[in-house]
């Protein structure tokens, strides 16, 4: 086993040998620039991109004009959110979107609400779903987007994209979903849906950082959006810049093995995590957030009483890469600030602080999670022998204990 063990698959995961083998050639024999239109190196670069637009179009039954490349999921979501609004600012100036978005979807609604737009954010219950009838109270003659994403990064929570797509289908409203964590775990379908924007990304997918797509729907409705970034017009302008050849070819490689294995990966990860989830959740006090039925099968998330999640997993350190939430907004290093998506599912401060997130993925192992569930038991039993709030609450619960 490598050491630590990673269990951290919502934050990124390692890059399959596959996707590595696919990518090779385009940064060294064909490192073409797809643009080149006047030699062999450019054609085979293009060739190259236009086959990866093809077959992620067909993951998600898009059209291939309906792709476009960047440079991950933040991007893809400040292009759908920044560009839709400014496109259509003339038709109304609200837009709705979860609670319990990614920090790349929030941080954006907060410029835009600064910019002149109204946001209002949907509140999820217990479990961490979107209502889609929460959708439609909050609508009003002015709404113009709704953002939810299609499985929550902390909680692994799948949301009813068809029944949200369908409320805003009567509104006609625009839909984006943020599908980084649900694009090759869940199957995906943007007109059964009703989705006029998809935001995926590579790196969650086993595939390489940086690289990424927005779905942008071309008819019914056409969806027009201004670009974010300005240059020699590529990708029909909408988002210019030399394309990252080698990455989309990975991006795409790394979706077609995920939607290949999705089956028998589902069974087997799914079973693993089931059984390293039981094991957390024989401590005593632990619970699972999320929704039980309809949630992501790599994920755990569990509150453990007494357990600052914080000192828990830097007594894993060496064992376990695991987390108490998003990466991204542990980039920030405000250690103090607890997962807005713990609160949206109604845990309070201290027992947010008490979670901790596992994901688990393609190259974990049976025993990799049967280490990790001892490692993790014994440092919780170590940590609360030390916590005399925990000491504490055994005496009074010993004390009401009939003799
Ligand atoms: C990781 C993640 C992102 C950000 O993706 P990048 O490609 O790293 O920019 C956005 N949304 C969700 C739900 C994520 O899990």
């Amino acid at each position: 086993m490598k050491m630590p063990i990673y269990m951290d698959y919502h934050a990124t995961t390692p890059v399959d040998p596959g996707v590595v083998e696919a990518m090779l050639p385009y940064m060294t024999d064909q490192f073409g620039n797809a643009a080149s239109r006047q030699h062999a190196y450019g054609w085979e670069a293009e060739g190259a991109v236009e086959h990866a637009r093809k077959s992620i179009a067909e993951s998600i039954n898009a059209s291939p004009n309906e792709i476009v490349f960047t440079s991950g999921a933040t991007e893809s979501n400040n292009l759908a959110l920044k560009g839709v609004a400014e496109a259509i600012r003339s038709k109304g100036n609200h837009i709705i979107c979860g609670r319990t978005e990614h920090r790349s979807i929030l941080d954006v609604c907060e410029v835009l609400s600064r910019n002149g737009f109204r946001v209002s954010y949907v509140d999820v219950d217990g479990e961490g779903v979107v209502r889609p009838e929460a959708v439609l109270g909050l609508m009003t003659s002015d709404t113009i987007l709704v953002s939810v994403m299609a499985a929550n990064n902390e909680i692994g929570t799948i949301s009813p994209l068809e029944e949200i797509g369908r409320v805003c289908l009567e509104r006609g409203v625009l839909f984006h979903s943020d599908a980084t964590q649900a694009y090759g775990k869940i199957p995906l379908d943007v007109r059964r849906m009703n989705i006029h924007l998809l935001s995926i990304s590579a790196h969650k997918i086993c595939g390489p950082k940086g690289v990424g797509a927005l779905y942008v729907r071309k008819k019914n409705p056409r969806v027009s959006l201004v670009p974010q970034q300005d240059g020699g017009g590529h990708e029909g302008g909408m988002r210019s810049g030399t394309l990252n050849v080698p990455g989309i070819v990975g991006l795409a490689k790394a979706a077609e093995i995920s939607f290949r294995t999705l089956h028998e990966e589902s069974g087997r990860v799914g079973m693993l995590r089931d059984r390293l989830e039981e094991s957390l959740l024989s401590i005593d006090g632990a619970r699972r957030n999320g929704d039980p039925a309809n949630r992501l099968w790599n994920n755990i998330s569990v509150t453990i009483p007494y357990v600052r999640a914080e000192g828990l997993i830097a007594a894993l350190k060496n064992d376990i890469a695991i987390s108490s939430g998003s990466a991204c907004s542990s980039a920030d290093r405000d250690a103090a600030k607890v997962s807005h998506v713990l609160h949206a599912v109604g845990l309070d401060d201290e027992m947010a602080r008490c979670t901790i997130r596992i994901g688990v993925g393609r190259f974990t192992t049976a025993e990799e999670v049967e280490y990790a569930a001892g490692k993790i038991i014994d440092a919780v039993g170590v940590l609360r022998a030390q916590s005399p709030e925990y000491q504490l609450s055994m005496k009074s619960v010993s004390h009401n204990v009939p003799t």
